[in-house]
C-alpha cells in the first residue's frame, strides 16, 4: 500500500466519491449458490459477468462501492456528463468496448488527431511543432528497440536517447504521466507492449456506457469482500455483516493495490502461493488524476484536443481541452505533482491552487477570469483503488502473465493489471474479464 494512501485523511473520503453517477441501471438479485462469485463491478467484473452468463453459468457480483464502474464513472457537472475516471477508449482495433459499442450503436466518435503546442505563452511555430514530432518519434523508437535488443530489464528512462533537449523532457514527462509513474520507475520490457493508437470517445461518458452494459446483472452493491477462503471445496467469501457466500469458483477483479501487503482490504485464507503473492505485491500504484476545469474563454479551440504547454517553471503534465466540445478541460496530475500536494496535505483545494498558478504562468492570469474547478479526483487515496492503475516496475514484467494462471483451479484474477497490450485501461480490463470468464467456463463445464 502506498505510504501516502496510509496516511492521508482523504483516504476515507476521496473528493470524487461525493459526485453521484449519471446513470444507475436496474440490477438483478444474487443467486443463493452461484457457480462463480465475481469480486468487483468495474470494467473487468462487468465484462466477466456478461460472458459467464453467456456460457450458462450462474454469477454473483460483489461490489464494495455503492455504485458500479470502479475506476470508470460519469457524473454530471453543470448539466454535462463528465468522466471522473477513464475517458478515452484506447486502441480501437483491439478494444472490445469499441467493437461492442459499434455493434450496439453506441455514440462513439474517433478522437481528434490535432493537438495544441503552446510555447512560452504563445502558439508553437511550425518548426517547433516539427521538432516536437521528431522527438516523439526518436524516443519511441529508442524505447521499443531498447526493449527488444537488451536481455535484462531496466527502467524505460534508460533507453531514452540523450540530446533531445527540452522536447525530449516533454516527451518523457508525458510518457511518465500516461504510464502512471516517471519512466525511471517503469519496466522497459513492459513499456512498449501498450497499443495506444486509433482512440475513441463516447458521448454521455465512458462510465455511463459501462453502466448500460451492467444492466440486469446480479450485482450486490455496498458488499465489500473482506476475505476469500479456499481451504475447502469451492470458495467462501466473507462479506462481514452481510454474512458469507459460497461458490464453485471466484474471479477477483479488485485492483492489485487493494490486495497488497501489508494492509490488504481483501485477504486470502490460506495465503496465496508465494509467486502469486509476489506478483501482486510487486506492482506499483500508478497516479493519474483529473482536475476538471470549466473554462469557457480558454485560448485552446477545437473539440477534444490535447495541449502541450512548454516553457515556464510550471507545466501541466497533460491537458485535454474542450472535452466533447464543451468548456470542460482535464488538467492531469502525475506522480510528482500528487506527491507535492500530499506532502503539503493540500487536498483538492491545493490542486485547484496549483492549477491556477500553473495556467497563470503559461497563458497569463488575465485569461483565467472565468476559470472554475468543479471537481478534483483522488483515486490514489480511494480505499477501493489506491491508485489509478497498476504499474510494472523494472524486473516485474512477467507478473501480468503469471496472474493469468488460476490458483487451485478455483481462483482466477482479471483486471487492467493483467492486460499486456492494453494495460492500465478499461478496454484491457474488460478484455481480461472476458478471457478469465472463458477460462472459468472451460474449467467448470
Ligand atoms: C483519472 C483516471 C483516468 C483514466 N483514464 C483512462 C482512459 O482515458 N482510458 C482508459 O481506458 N483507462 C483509463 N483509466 C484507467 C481505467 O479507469 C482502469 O484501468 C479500469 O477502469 C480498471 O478496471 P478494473 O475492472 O480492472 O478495476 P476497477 O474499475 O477498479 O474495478 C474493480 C472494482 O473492485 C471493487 N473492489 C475493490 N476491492 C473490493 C473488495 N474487497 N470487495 C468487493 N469489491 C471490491 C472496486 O470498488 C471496483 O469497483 C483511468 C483511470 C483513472 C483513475
Amino acid at each position: 500500500m502506498p505510504r501516502a494512501a496510509q496516511q492521508h485523511p482523504a483516504q476515507q473520503h476521496p473528493a470524487h466519491e461525493h459526485l453521484p453517477p449519471t446513470s444507475v441501471p436496474p440490477l438483478a438479485d444474487l443467486p443463493a449458490t452461484p457457480d462463480v462469485a465475481v469480486i468487483g463491478a468495474g470494467a473487468a467484473g462487468i465484462g466477466a459477468a456478461r460472458r459467464l452468463r453467456a456460457h450458462g453459468l450462474s454469477v454473483a457480483v460483489l461490489e464494495a462501492r455503492t455504485r458500479l464502474g470502479g475506476r470508470t464513472v460519469t457524473t454530471s457537472l453543470r448539466g454535462h456528463p463528465v468522466d471522473l475516471g477513464a475517458h478515452w477508449l484506447h486502441a480501437g482495433p483491439i478494444n472490445p468496448l469499441v467493437t461492442l459499442g459499434f455493434q450496439r450503436g453506441e455514440p462513439l466518435r474517433r478522437a481528434a488527431q490535432e493537438s495544441h503546442l503552446w510555447v512560452g505563452r504563445r502558439p508553437g511555430r511550425p518548426a517547433e511543432e516539427a521538432a516536437f514530432g521528431r522527438a516523439w518519434a526518436v524516443a519511441d523508437r529508442a524505447m521499443t528497440d531498447g526493449a527488444r535488443l537488451h536481455g535484462a530489464d531496466r527502467p524505460a528512462a534508460a533507453a531514452l536517447p540523450p540530446g533531445l533537449g527540452p522536447w525530449g523532457q516533454r516527451v518523457a514527462l508525458v510518457h511518465g504521466l500516461v504510464s502512471g509513474r516517471p519512466l525511471s520507475e517503469v519496466s522497459l520490457h513492459d513499456f512498449p507492449s501498450m497499443e495506444y493508437g486509433d482512440n475513441f470517445f463516447i458521448a454521455g461518458g465512458y462510465g455511463a456506457y459501462l453502466s448500460r452494459l451492467a444492466a440486469g446483472l446480479p450485482v450486490a452493491l455496498d458488499a465489500p469482500v473482506a476475505a476469500l477462503d479456499w481451504s475447502a471445496e469451492g470458495v467462501r467469501l466473507d462479506l462481514g455483516p452481510r454474512g458469507a457466500l459460497r461458490a464453485r469458483a471466484a474471479l477477483v477483479t479488485a485492483p492489485m493495490m487493494v490486495m497488497q501487503e501489508p494492509s490488504p482490504a481483501l485477504r486470502f485464507a490460506p495465503a496465496l502461493p508465494d509467486p502469486v503473492r509476489a506478483a501482486i505485491d510487486g506492482f506499483r500504484p500508478g497516479v493519474y488524476e483529473h482536475v476538471v476545469l470549466h473554462w469557457p474563454s480558454s485560448p485552446f479551440r477545437g473539440r477534444d484536443r490535447l495541449a502541450s504547454l512548454i516553457g515556464g517553471r510550471l507545466q501541466p503534465p497533460g491537458l485535454l481541452t474542450r472535452v466533447d466540445g464543451t468548456p470542460f478541460h482535464y488538467f492531469e496530475l502525475d506522480v510528482p505533482l500528487a506527491l507535492r500536494l500530499d506532502a503539503a496535505r493540500a487536498g483538492a483545494d491545493g490542486a485547484r491552487r496549483l492549477v491556477r498558478e500553473t495556467l497563470a504562468e503559461q497563458v497569463g492570469r488575465g485569461r483565467l477570469r472565468d476559470l472554475a474547478v468543479p471537481a478534483v479526483t483522488e483515486w490514489r487515496h480511494d480505499p477501493w483503488s489506491r491508485g489509478s492503475w497498476a504499474v510494472v516496475p523494472p524486473g516485474h514484467a512477467g507478473a501480468r502473465d503469471l496472474l493469468k494462471e488460476p490458483v487451485a483451479e478455483r481462483i482466477w484474477f482479471a483486471g487492467e493489471a493483467l492486460s499486456r497490450a492494453q494495460w492500465g485501461t478499461a478496454g484491457g480490463a474488460f478484455a481480461e474479464g472476458e478471457r478469465a470468464a472463458d477460462a472459468i467456463a472451460a474449467a467448470l463445464h
